[in-house]
């Protein structure tokens, strides 16, 4: 009856105008906050999320008519842009054949092959369902690997939603982590070190105060999750020499700049090879995937060779993996993406010039085909100084250019993309959004 109710409910959601707020608020009675990823709910941004009936190259569609210019890309995820053809063709004829079977298949091997080609550090791979998983994996092995316990990671730094990685920020290179989020026991966070991004000089202190515990130091080798934020010179090798010196492991979560920046990772690019490498978005075509993996002489703490349990009744999904392997093809194909970094690099100035023009204080942060436009005067190196931006400003910023059809992610603290299906007009087009969106802000200001 309850059920019935509820169709018919829904049905009716269906048919009514399809306007966002009431989506939205229909949503907010089933789903926690509406969502099921928060900052989908646009908190950071306020007003109402946009709703997508479906997507093409760099168009949203939205359920109230609205088609919008997407930089946001399922966070990453779509370097194709939306329902990619030959994905897409790839995903119908796989799916025939079935979605699940808890069986090996050959296609996880080619997977496997097309990342181990790729990328450096990776001998030997194993696929999960997410980035998260993917990181839980990789620090489970570096803990196993090394019989060490502590991990350093970098405030701003967001690794997933696993236990012990939800950690912002401890005052000071040797506070022991607090947890971020309700629900994680201090006990659990207890072997995470928070550190300033970019600060070798505290890593190094860490390492000193405790030489024999630390088991791994992570990091996004480009941080995305502060907003673009790029490794100091001799950061990253700075990193790889102290880890090896005090013989701990260094991961690089690539989740999101691999396959990103170039065909492989940050790690070509910034030519330091991590002991673990973790990937996901990307490589998953945008289907639920992930990846961890480095030298088989590591790996092979992982069950079934080692003693260190990991699994998934999922993982190297073949619908998933066919979707990872026919976009890794089509990328092999563009090599080292001249064209997405020219069109990325475009966009960036011609963002960085409207601010000026306007007078309002902006730093556009970018690497690859990612960027930020940070809200301040300052150069935002770490999290603190990405912290302190312009909130008001940005939400003022975002909502100007949805209102105009173009789409960035809704938060301050989040990377923006361009895809390989964004055109040279669409690039001006947004620019031309762009300067009107600081002219509207500056004239909004002065009022
Ligand atoms: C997105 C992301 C994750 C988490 O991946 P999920 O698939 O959302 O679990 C982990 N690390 C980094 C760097 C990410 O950008």
């Amino acid at each position: 009856m309850a059920q019935e109710k509820i169709k018919r409910k829904m049905r009716q959601k269906v048919a009514a105008p399809r306007d966002h707020a009431r989506l939205f608020k229909t949503a907010q009675r089933y789903l926690v906050g509406g969502v099921n990823s928060p900052v989908r709910s646009f908190r950071s941004v306020g007003g109402v999320p946009v709703f997508v009936k479906k997507a093409k190259g760099v168009t949203i569609y939205a359920e109230d008519g609205r088609q919008l210019i997407d930089y946001c890309l399922s966070w990453g995820a779509l370097i194709l842009g939306h329902a990619h053809p030959e994905v897409i063709a790839a995903l119908a004829k796989a799916i025939k054949n079935g979605t699940s079977y808890g069986m090996p298949t050959q296609l996880e091997t080619e997977l496997a092959n097309f990342l181990v080609e790729a990328v450096p550090s990776m001998e030997q791979v194993r696929l999960t369902s997410s980035g998260t998983e993917a990181v839980m994996g990789a620090t489970r092995v570096a803990r196993a690997y090394t019989r060490k316990n502590k991990i350093i990671k970098f405030e701003g730094g967001y690794h997933g939603h696993a236990d012990h990685l939800l950690v912002k920020a401890g005052s000071g290179a040797s506070t022991l982590g607090t947890p971020d989020s309700a629900g994680v026991p201090t006990d659990f966070t207890h072997h995470t070190l928070s550190l300033p991004y970019n600060d070798l000089g505290k890593v190094e202190e860490a390492f000193k105060k405790y030489p024999q515990d630390i088991a791994a130091v992570i990091l996004e080798p480009v941080a995305g999750n502060m907003g673009v934020v790029l490794p100091s010179k001799g950061f990253l090798q700075g990193l790889r020499k102290l880890c090896d010196r005090y013989r701990s492991l260094l991961i690089f979560d690539e989740v999101m700049s691999g396959f990103r920046l170039t065909y492989g990772g940050a790690q070509k690019i910034f030519k330091v090879t991590p002991d673990l490498t973790c990937m996901g978005k990307i490589i998953g075509g945008g289907m639920p995937l992930g990846a961890f993996g480095g030298r088989a002489a590591v790996m092979k703490v992982l069950a079934p060779l080692g003693p260190a349990y990991q699994a998934g009744t999922l993982s190297g999904n073949p619908v998933a993996v066919t979707a990872g392997i026919t976009t890794l093809r089509c990328l092999a194909r563009l090599g080292s993406y001249p064209s997405l970094v020219a069109r990325t690099k475009k966009l960036c100035a011609g963002i960085q010039k409207a601010a000026d023009d306007s007078g309002i204080k902006v730093r556009v942060n970018s690497i690859g085909s990612m960027f930020t436009v940070f809200f301040t005067d300052r150069n935002v190196t770490d999290y603190e100084t990405a912290k302190s931006q312009n909130g008001t400003l940005f939400r003022k910023f975002f909502h100007a250019l949805l209102e105009q059809g173009v789409y960035f992610a809704p938060s301050p603290f989040e990377a923006n993309f361009v895809s390989f299906a964004h055109t040279d007009q669409d690039i001006e087009r947004t620019i031309k959004v762009v300067r009107e969106a600081f002219q509207k802000i500056r004239v909004s200001q002065a009022v």
